[in-house]
């Protein structure tokens, strides 16, 4: 079985030749390793790889895993305390925890959630990263403002202080394969730039999007930032099994 060094290179690998293909630089993609369902070790494993970018998907086990690897305290701080970033569905009674633990949030969705991290950011002194997280593919299932609110959102977000306003974000469709990930990535570009042009986000913003099934595509199409987890970390499913056994 490769070691995460060697799927590390691997990715890393792969990242830059998607890169290349798009003519951008490597180094204009952010690789974010996605921890979720994997413990601490794993995260201390990927540090000592030299990786300081994590995301999760939910607060409280988020909130475990940062105490357990002693990085409570303020997030933005120097040193080598790695950046967090929520990228799961954020409740709003949640809202206060996450900006006291992440420094960015990904899943930004709705007005009275824009309002809540704001506010929560704002009380702790703090400005949070923020992508708007946009539903592209239409499935019924998933989180995200619909594309043709996002405009709307991302003007609401822009009058809170607190919310540097990073971007958009995305999640492939589950069924429709590369090309149907390419369109929902498309999308969002196109979204983004018309973001740009009505002068809600800076030009530049980045776009979230990729997973390690399609990162590959979303570079193509422009991605800022990958969210990779299994390809890094391996099955969640056998972490599962092992800690079951
Ligand atoms: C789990 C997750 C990822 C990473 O998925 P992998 O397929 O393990 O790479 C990326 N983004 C979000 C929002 C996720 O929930």
């Amino acid at each position: 079985m490769a070691t995460l060094g060697e799927r590390l290179d691997q990715i890393r690998g792969r990242l830059a030749l998607a890169a290349e293909r798009a003519g951008r630089p490597p180094d204009s993609v952010r690789l974010l390793a996605v921890a979720k369902g994997f413990p601490a070790a794993a995260v201390r494993e990927a540090m000592d790889q030299g990786l300081r970018e994590f995301g999760e998907n939910r607060v409280q086990e988020a909130d475990a895993k940062i105490s357990e690897l002693g990085m409570v305290g303020a997030p933005g701080q120097a040193g080598t305390r790695p950046r967090w970033h929520l990228i799961g569905h954020l409740q709003r009674n949640k809202a206060k925890r996450a900006v006291s633990l992440f420094d960015e949030i990904h899943s930004l969705d709705g007005e009275d959630l824009v309002a809540e991290v704001g506010r929560r950011a704002a009380a702790e002194g703090r400005v949070i990263t923020g992508y708007i997280e946009v539903n592209t593919s239409g499935d019924p299932g998933k989180h995200g403002v619909a594309p043709e609110g996002a405009l709307a959102l991302l003007a609401r977000a822009g009058r809170e202080p607190a919310i540097r306003l990073a971007g958009l974000m995305t999640i492939g469709p589950l069924h429709g394969g590369p090309e149907g990930a390419r369109a929902s990535f498309r999308a969002l570009a196109r979204l983004r730039d018309e973001a740009v042009g009505a002068g809600l986000l800076e030009s530049g913003a980045g776009l979230s999007m990729g997973m390690s099934d399609d990162f590959e595509i979303a570079i193509e199409e422009g991605a800022t930032i990958v969210r990779v987890g299994s390809a890094l970390f391996g099955t969640r499913g056998a972490v599962r099994e092992a800690a079951a056994g």
